[in-house]
Parts: C-alpha cells; sequence; structure tokens
C-alpha cells in the first residue's frame, strides 16, 4: 500500500514539475502561464513532501515533514486562487497589493507551525500509526481556520470561473466549464481525506496534479474567440474609415471614432456621441440616399464650412441567421486628398499628351518638308532615291525635262518660271495612277514613277501627257505661257533586280535622245534594261 502511494506522489510531483517548466517557458504568451508555473511547482513540492511523510515513523520526523508541507500547500491555494482569476478574466494581472494580501495566510501558518510545540494550536498531537503505518497529525483549531480560509479562497475564484461562464455566449463556455472541472479533484481528495484523516494520509496535492494536467489545457485553448472580438473592436476604433451600423429604419446603431469625426466636420454642433439612435438623415441633416440599393459608390458631402468632402461608400447588407434582412454596415473613406490628387495627376497627363501630340506633328511635318520640295510641294530627289531603292518591279521610270526653260525665265522673268513650274508639277500629278510617284528631280525636270507599267505603257501614258500640257497654257499673272517637255522613259525588270543609277542614266539618255530629235517627245531608253523590262 505504502509503496502504491510512494508511485502515487511521485508521479503527482513529476507532472506538476513538467507542468511548472512548461508554464514557465510560456509565461511570455500570457501572465496566466507564470502563475500556471508558480501552481504546478508548489504542487510538485507538496507531492515531495508527501512521499517523505509516508516514510516517518516517529511523530516528531511527521511534524517536521508538515512543517516542510505546509508553506507548499498555502503556496497551492494561493496561486489556484490567481490561476481562476486569470481564467476568468483575461485581462487580470497580479498586482502588489493582491500578492501581499495573498501573502498574510501562509505567513501566519509558517508562524503557528514554527511556534506549534509552545501552544499546540495547529496540531494538538500526534497519533503514532495511522492506516498506512505512519505517524497521522491531529489537527487543531489554527489549523480548521486554515481550511476554512483555503476553501474560501478556492470558492471565491471558481465564483470568479462561474460568473464568466455565465456571461460568456454559449459557444465560449466550453473553457469556463473546463476551468471548474478542473477544481474538482482536489477539492474531492480533500474532503475525503479530512473525514478519513485519522486512517489515511492526505491526497489533495494528487487531486491538483489532475487540476494543473486540465489548467493547462484551458490556458492553452483559452476563448480565442473572445480575442477576435477584442481584435476587432480596436480595429474598429483605429481604422480611419467610418463605419456605421444602422437598422432596417436607418437608425445608427453604433459608430466608430471616424464616423464620429466625419459627423463633426459635417455639423459641428451635433455631438458625435449622440449619433447613435438617431437616424442617418437627421445626423447628417439630409437624406443620403444610400439605402435605396446598390452597395454604394462616390459621393460628396458639403462640409460646415462649404468645402466638398468626397467619400467613398460601401454598403453592405445586415443578415441574421435567417437570412433576413435586418441592416447595414455603412463604411465611408475620404478620398477628397485622393481625387485631388488624381485630378492634377490626370491633368498633367493631359498636359502632357497635348504636348507629345504637338511634339509628333512638329517631327512630321519636318519629316515631311525633309522630302519634299517647297515650290512645288513635290516629293523631292531624296524621297525619290528612296523609294526608288525598295520599289519591287515591274515599273518605268520617267525623266522628263521642260524644253528652253531658260527662255521662260528671261522672256517673262524668274517668278513666271516658278508659276510654269509649279503648274507643270500639277498637272503631271493630276495625270498619274494612284500608287505612281511624281517628284521634282531638280530645276526644270521631273522624274514619274509608273508603277506595274512597262516601258510601252509608260511612253504611251508620257505621251497623252506630253501633249495635254502642251495644250494649255500657265497664267502667270497677265501672260499665258505655255511649254512642252521631252521624257525618256526606262522600264525596270520584275523584282528589285534592278539598280536606281543605272535606271535614271538610261531614262537620261533616252531624255538626251528626245531632245536631240527635236524635243517635244516621249523617247524609250534602250540597251539591257529596257530589254528587261518589257515582260
Ligand atoms: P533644254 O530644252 O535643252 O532643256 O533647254 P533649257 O533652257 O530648258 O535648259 P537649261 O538647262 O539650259 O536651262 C534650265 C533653266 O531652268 C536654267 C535655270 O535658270 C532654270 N531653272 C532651274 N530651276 C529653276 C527654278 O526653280 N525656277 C525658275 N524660274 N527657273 C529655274
Ligand atoms: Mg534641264
Ligand atoms: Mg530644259
Amino acid at each position: 500500500m505504502a509503496a502504491a502511494l510512494t508511485l502515487a506522489f511521485a508521479l503527482s510531483t513529476a507532472v506538476c514539475a513538467l507542468m511548472a517548466v512548461i508554464g514557465w517557458q510560456r509565461r511570455h504568451r500570457a501572465p496566466a502561464f507564470r502563475v500556471y508555473a508558480w501552481v504546478g511547482m508548489t504542487t510538485a513540492l507538496w507531492s515531495a513532501v508527501d512521499i517523505a511523510l509516508l516514510h516517518q515513523d516517529t511523530p516528531r520526523g511527521t511534524l517536521l515533514a508538515l512543517g516542510a508541507e505546509f508553506p507548499a500547500i498555502c503556496g497551492v491555494v494561493a496561486g489556484f486562487f490567481c490561476l481562476s482569476l486569470s481564467i476568468a478574466d483575461r485581462a487580470w494581472r497580479l498586482t502588489r497589493r493582491t500578492t501581499l494580501l495573498l501573502m498574510i495566510e501562509p505567513a501566519l501558518v509558517i508562524a503557528l507551525i514554527a511556534t506549534n510545540p509552545w501552544h499546540h494550536w495547529f496540531f494538538t498531537g500526534v497519533h503514532p500509526t495511522g492506516m498506512q503505518g505512519a505517524p497521522v497529525p491531529i489537527y487543531g483549531p489554527a489549523f480548521w481556520a486554515h481550511a476554512v480560509y483555503s476553501y474560501v479562497l478556492l470558492a471565491g475564484g471558481t465564483a470568479r470561473i462561474a460568473r464568466a461562464w455565465w456571461r460568456s455566449p454559449r459557444r465560449q463556455r466550453r473553457i469556463y466549464t473546463l476551468g471548474m472541472l478542473a477544481t474538482l479533484p482536489p477539492v474531492a481528495v480533500n474532503v475525503l481525506s479530512l473525514i478519513l484523516h485519522e486512517t489515511s494520509i492526505d491526497m489533495t496535492g494528487v487531486g491538483y496534479a489532475a487540476t494543473a494536467v486540465i489548467g493547462y489545457w484551458v490556458l492553452a485553448r483559452r476563448d480565442l474567440p473572445s480575442q477576435i472580438t477584442v481584435a476587432n473592436r480596436h480595429v474598429l476604433e483605429t481604422i480611419l474609415d467610418a463605419v456605421t451600423v444602422v437598422d432596417l429604419d436607418g437608425v445608427i446603431l453604433d459608430a466608430n471614432p471616424a464616423a464620429g469625426r466625419l459627423l463633426r466636420r459635417l455639423r459641428p454642433s451635433t455631438p458625435s456621441s449622440s449619433m447613435v439612435g438617431r437616424t442617418l438623415t437627421e445626423a447628417l441633416g439630409r437624406d443620403p440616399g444610400l439605402l435605396d440599393g446598390g452597395d454604394g459608390g462616390e459621393y460628396t458631402l458639403i462640409d460646415s464650412r462649404g468645402t466638398g468632402i468626397d467619400l467613398h461608400m460601401r454598403v453592405s447588407g445586415l443578415r441574421d441567421r435567417r437570412g433576413d434582412r435586418i441592416g447595414w454596415v455603412l463604411v465611408a473613406r475620404d478620398i477628397t486628398e485622393l481625387n485631388r490628387r488624381r485630378n492634377e495627376a490626370e491633368e498633367a497627363n493631359a498636359q502632357l499628351r497635348e504636348q507629345l501630340r504637338v511634339n509628333e506633328a512638329l517631327r512630321a511635318d519636318l519629316a515631311e518638308q525633309a522630302v519634299r520640295d517647297a515650290l512645288t510641294g513635290l516629293h523631292n530627289r531624296r524621297h525619290l532615291m528612296n523609294v526608288l531603292a525598295a520599289m519591287d518591279g515591274p515599273f518605268s521610270l520617267v525623266l522628263l525635262d521642260i524644253d528652253h526653260f531658260k527662255r521662260v525665265n528671261d522672256t517673262y522673268g524668274h517668278a513666271a518660271g516658278d508659276d510654269v513650274l509649279v503648274h507643270v508639277s500639277r498637272m503631271l500629278t493630276a495625270g498619274v495612277r494612284h500608287g505612281d510617284l511624281v517628284a521634282r528631280h531638280g530645276g526644270e525636270e521631273f522624274v514619274l514613277l509608273l508603277a506595274g507599267a512597262t516601258a510601252e505603257d509608260a511612253r504611251v501614258r508620257v505621251d497623252h501627257l506630253r501633249e495635254r500640257i502642251a495644250a494649255t497654257d500657265t497664267d502667270t499673272g497677265g501672260h499665258l505661257v505655255r511649254v512642252t517637255f521631252s521624257a525618256g522613259v526606262a522600264g525596270a525588270p520584275a523584282g528589285r533586280g534592278h539598280d536606281p543609277t543605272d535606271l535614271l542614266s538610261a531614262a537620261d539618255k533616252a531624255l538626251y535622245s528626245a531632245k536631240r530629235l527635236g524635243r517635244n517627245r516621249v523617247e524609250l531608253a534602250t540597251g539591257p534594261i529596257d530589254g528587261t523590262a518589257v515582260a
């Protein structure tokens, strides 16, 4: 029997010591773990002394062991009381005052036990043999006072847990139920020990070991949901968005501090505290029209100084468990500053885009000027050479030169000569097809690129042009001037197998022939280029 009891106490000592270590390691998680470590340590001590008590065979030894045991018991009781309070209320903290008050009774107990030989108030004597063969103490009035005090303390702690249980929502009660259950093992064992104390050794320490295990479980998984509620409340109080809860009649049920601040900006005369209980329309001084449906949007309200406040509103319906609508949550964010910056950015952007557009137009204009002839507006020689190099055959190149142009200048003046050049270039442009190119090659020389035309086609078409121009006058401000031109035609073969310079020089040779043969005529280039061009 003694061996079984020793084993039970040893086990209890080990479990409680382990709990003390675990509690101490977690002391930074919650203050309750510090108290928990204390309870574990004192309970381990209690059980350890119980082993010693079990192996005493003289009354003196028993009294000495009891002298060591009672401080541990007092520590367990005080620690257990604190643990109950911290389980009942997360915000509970061990204050210096509570510590001092809780130390009074243990100090008295220690003093009374130390002085017991003189007054015998705590132990009146010792039974030489109890049930397990070890001496058993006979308790005096001071012990019973200590027992009553301990029970009052334990009952007080348990009552606090019971009150927390009563006040918390049903789904959070389980943890408090467990907390109260944890107090049962030591109480049951202790009552039994007190009844049987003359024949049995006190096993309360073992009961507390059970408490320690349950208590750890309670602490480790304590009311997480209520923590979340606390966190949610904190978020609501600190966010800058105005959050308002309204019921179906538009009556404000709840408003966070940001909502109060917003209201004060809109209507400084109303204290923000009076927001709750009034309708949204009353609070704002106008019908917000938010609850007509939809889930919000952007609104501009005018504050007391006449300044607009841009609000981004989110309206979400609140429904009860059955899915019936019971109200709305309005979340308003002041986006005035955001809008201002956005508008500024948009304006700057528009300016930039306009600038880019102007730049692009200028650039395009410059690029166009670089490839145009200023007098006639036709493409210049540079452009011609670029196009020519990129052309796919077949096509024909026509080089034409106004006959005796020097005479026009000499007779009517340079300005009249310019008029003639403009006139001729217009007639040339009007006389070619879409996809053809007319360029001023320099002076009174022009080049036509006739896409898809064989040399013979080109000759026929240019001859028509020649006839038309030869039959048309240019009005040069008073004088009607008529000019003719001579032209040389060179056909380019299919594909890119042509050399622009060769083509031009072949056309130039043909032009020279036309001039030599009397002017006002069109000649085909002879030689290899002409031969390959005619498909
Ligand atoms: P040909 O029949 O042999 O071609 O005789 P031509 O007089 O036309 O030939 P020439 O090359 O001797 O003269 C060309 C003249 O064209 C000389 C030049 O003053 C004139 N000319 C060149 N460019 C311009 C211009 O932009 N405006 C004016 N008005 N005259 C120009
Ligand atoms: Mg010339
Ligand atoms: Mg000429």
